[in-house]
């Protein structure tokens, strides 16, 4: 019977998956993971999903609504991993102890300390 459901996103994880579905709520929009149920019976990093994890809307009149509210959330996260990748990112020297700031489009790298030279890992 869920099998009926319109598939309205395909997600990367779980995680994702949830997101989606917490937002779609918040619209008003009645989703849910089509695969939850499979899904709940392994860990989630063991999740194998070539095609991503579906997530469907159990009232086919809202794919409509459903497909809006999905095209607002996907322009927010774009405009959030933008906003995120410019803003400077603080890091702390496990060596000194003391923190440095870096700018943001080199998060996730490996920089050097400021103050002591070693080297540290900026956050993502
Ligand atoms: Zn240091």
């Amino acid at each position: 019977m869920s099998q009926d459901w319109p598939v309205i996103f395909r997600a990367s994880d779980m995680a994702e998956a949830d997101i989606v579905v917490n937002w779609l709520a918040e619209h008003g929009i009645e989703a849910a993971v089509k695969d939850r149920f499979a899904a709940g019976t392994f860990e989630v990093s063991q999740i194998v999903a070539p095609y991503g994890i579906e997530v469907c809307t159990m009232n086919p009149t809202q794919t409509d609504d459903a497909k809006a509210a999905l095209a607002e959330f996907l322009k927010n996260r774009e405009m959030q991993a933008n906003a995120k990748s410019t803003e400077p990112v603080f890091a702390e020297c496990e060596e000194c102890g003391k923190s440095s700031t870096y700018p943001g489009d080199v998060r996730g790298r490996v920089e050097n300390c400021k103050h002591c030279d070693a080297y540290i890992d900026v956050p993502e």
